[in-house]
């Protein structure tokens, strides 16, 4: 194996990838470097099997309103081990696919742990290779709570294990993972706790998505905990007790899953050998420009603490290979107006700043537009899942500066509507487009 590269890529997941197939299409001689399976945490572990999880829960609730539609339902049985096998085959395919990609690429991919031996040379597992740009995409791996036996409890990677269904299961979070996973849980039949440490979910959120989502996953039967701070956890007999502040106690869970945040990848990467000082969260900091402290070495993705979302860490590569390799001096990610999707019941579409940011940074120039409505699918249906759309809009032209919608089919609507707002759509421009009827979506373009 060639042991000089012009691009030496740490970390086979998406920004890795993305960024090393877009230099070497430019004539780059590159390297991923991978210790695990390609694609990395979306691919094995994060958005893909999540959605095909949610899918599966998607089509539990609609076989739930289906009766509402003259259906009558029989014998209907779900089997968790079919639908994960199916999965796992899916995702071996998407292995293969993202080696394939590499391999029409020429891109050379090493297997093994990636460490600095200086600010231009790499090992792995006793070889060493060379290169004058060196890219840390490694991503980032769950945190788990430094308390008397958390090791009871498993994280997202340990649901993606699970062979059956859990009966009884407490997660412990408040962000985009413990939120979906208790969805899909709660969907596909589990019973389900939601454990938080203050009175509230998803906090950087605008109030009215965290609420309103609040209300439709009591309503859909999970058991929402808030200010509930775990001390400990004990097994007795098979079943995991929480021990909790006040001396409360809180029995009779099968699975446990923590999802209180991430942390990069970065501790094994010996990264003061390069020069490399990465923050007290262990983030590798860089500029707009994707750049770290140290010339010639650069950082996308989770490992860099911005916006953690697939879409951003693939942007960000390509854009940096288009600036190195590509002769575009000026390319990099704008990371304004960042679209994103939560994958709860129902789903949560977000972009832009919620109401408190907008009225924090303009005050009494913020104009708030909503709309809540049962849509049409629901009129019919004996739970009534609502929509909440709301527009935030600042200044005399009632510039779009927030977007927030939930309600079926809010995961499918956004894309399109963060287009318009990343070109600086003001209110007048959606009242101006024509509704397309019979829609939720359009009641975004009808808003009073
Ligand atoms: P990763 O994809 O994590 O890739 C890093 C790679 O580096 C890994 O393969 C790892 O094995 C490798 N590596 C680490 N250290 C070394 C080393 N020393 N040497 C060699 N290799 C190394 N985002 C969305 O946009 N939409 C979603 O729906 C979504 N759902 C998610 C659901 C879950 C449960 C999780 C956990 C995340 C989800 N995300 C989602 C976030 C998304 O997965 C990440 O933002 C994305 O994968 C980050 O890409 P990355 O390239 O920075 O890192
Ligand atoms: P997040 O950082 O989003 O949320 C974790 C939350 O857990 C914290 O905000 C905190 O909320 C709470 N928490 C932290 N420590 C504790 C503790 N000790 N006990 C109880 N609660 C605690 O992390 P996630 O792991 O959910 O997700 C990581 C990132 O992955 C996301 O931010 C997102 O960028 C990405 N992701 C994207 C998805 C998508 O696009 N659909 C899906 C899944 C992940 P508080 O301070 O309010 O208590």
């Amino acid at each position: 194996m060639q042991k000089h590269f012009d691009f030496l890529v740490l970390g086979g997941g998406s920004g890795g990838i993305a960024a090393a197939n877009r230099a070497a299409r430019y004539g780059a001689k590159c390297a991923v470097i991978e210790k695990a399976q390609l694609g990395g945490t979306c691919v094995n572990v994060g958005c893909v099997p999540k959605k095909v999880m949610w899918n599966g829960a998607a089509l539990a609730h609609a076989l739930e309103h289906a009766e509402d539609y003259g259906f009558a339902l029989t014998g209907i049985e779900f089997h968790w081990s079919k639908l994960k096998q199916a999965r796992d085959a899916y995702i071996q395919n998407l292995n293969r696919h993202y080696q394939t990609s590499l391999e029409d690429n020429k891109v050379s991919l090493i297997h093994g742990s990636a460490r600095f031996i200086d600010a231009h040379t790499i090992e792995v597992e006793g070889e060493r290779y060379t290169s004058e740009h060196i890219l840390i995409a490694t991503g980032g791996r769950p945190l788990v709570p430094e308390i008397p036996g958390a090791e009871f409890g498993i994280t997202s990677d340990g649901f993606f294990e699970l062979e059956q269904r859990p009966k009884r299961v407490a997660i412990v979070g408040a962000g985009y993972i413990a939120v979906e996973l208790a969805g899909v849980l709660n969907s596909l039949g589990s019973e389900v706790s939601l454990l938080l440490r203050r009175g509230h979910f998803l906090d950087q959120f605008d109030a009215m998505l965290r609420e309103t989502l609040m209300e439709e996953m009591l309503e859909d039967g999970i058991a929402i905990l808030p200010r509930t701070q775990i001390m400990e956890v004990v097994r007795e007999s098979g079943n995991l007790t929480l021990q909790c502040e006040n001396e409360r106690r809180i029995p009779g869970f099968d699975t446990l899953i923590w999802a209180i945040g991430r942390a990069p990848n970065t501790e094994k990467l010996n990264l003061e050998a390069a020069g490399i000082t990465p923050d007290k969260q262990g983030y590798v900091r860089t500029d707009e420009y994707q750049n770290s402290q140290v010339p010639g070495i650069y950082a996308v993705g989770d490992v860099c603490g911005r916006i953690a979302l697939t879409p951003v860490a693939i942007a960000a590569g390509r854009r940096l290979s288009d600036r190195l390799f590509g002769g575009k001096p000026d390319s990099h990610l704008d990371y304004t107006n960042i679209p994103s999707v939560i994958f709860s019941h129902p789903p949560i579409a977000t972009i832009g700043m919620s109401e408190t940011e907008a009225r924090e940074l303009h005050g009494d120039a913020v104009k708030i537009y909503q709309t809540r409505f049962t849509p049409l699918f629901h009129a019919f249906t004996q739970h009534k899942v609502k929509t909440v759309m709301r527009l935030i809009t600042v200044g005399a032209e009632e510039k779009i500066i927030g977007c927030h919608i939930i309600g079926d089919g809010a995961d499918e609507m956004m894309q399109g509507f963060a287009v318009a707002i990343r070109m600086g759509a003001t209110k007048a421009d959606f009242d101006n487009t024509v509704a397309i009827h019979p829609t939720s979506a359009e009641e975004l373009v009808t808003m009073r």
